[in-house]
């Protein structure tokens, strides 16, 4: 079973992931984390990545691809849950071409639905969360970059729905219900 949980930012596809990979041993995919993770390497590459990511913009296709990529060959288990990718059209041909590849296939992309209103709240109340267990906040959880996000995931990533949808592998969850319930939406749909 290999799906994408598809929203914007603060929809609560990382919560999500984190249930299916404590519940169904499925591997998840982020890559916001993979980046984050990159930027820590202190890299050119890593430099430059850190600055488009803080100004809330999306980096390169080439980039994202490459590091998904790398994780495709590795252990598949429960299968993938892709989050925060694809993010453009040419990440969704590039994913199924690589899924192709490794003779797999995309299940199902589930849309995590919410209003722009509580994303602000909930990435702001994140921060907040992080900073008051003696972490460090995001450096793009603050407004100016969360709007560029939200700019950029209607301009570049919504029209996947359309995409999606055209392939009959789109789904629909209400991301405002509580989170098990949203969890067991999105359990129905796996178990279907
Ligand atoms: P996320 O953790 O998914 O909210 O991602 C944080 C940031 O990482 C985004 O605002 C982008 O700058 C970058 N990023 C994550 N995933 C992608 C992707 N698939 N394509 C381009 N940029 C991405």
């Amino acid at each position: 079973m290999n799906i994408i949980l598809l929203g914007p930012p603060g929809a609560g596809k990382g919560t999500q992931a984190g249930f299916l990979v404590k519940e169904r041993d499925m591997i998840q995919l982020s890559t916001g984390d993979m980046l984050r993770e990159a930027r820590t390497s202190g890299t050119e590459m890593g430099n430059k990545v850190a600055e488009v990511m803080d100004r809330g913009e999306l980096v390169t296709d080439e980039i994202v691809i490459g590091l998904i990529r790398e994780k495709l060959e590795g252990p598949q288990k429960g299968g993938f849950i892709f989050d925060g990718f694809p993010r453009t059209l040419a990440q969704a041909d590039a994913l199924q071409a690589l899924l192709e590849e490794e003779g797999q296939t995309l299940d199902y992309a589930i849309e995590l639905r919410v209003r722009d209103e509580v994303l602000v709240d909930r990435i702001v109340g994140r921060a907040r969360e992080t900073v008051a267990a003696g972490g460090t906040a995001r450096a793009d959880d603050n407004e100016e970059s969360l709007k560029k996000r939200l700019m950029e995931y209607y301009k570049k990533t919504s029209p996947l729905l359309g995409y999606y949808h055209a392939k009959g592998n789109l789904k629909r969850v209400d991301g405002l219900a509580e989170m098990n319930v949203v969890k067991a939406s999105i359990g129905a749909i796996l178990d279907a």
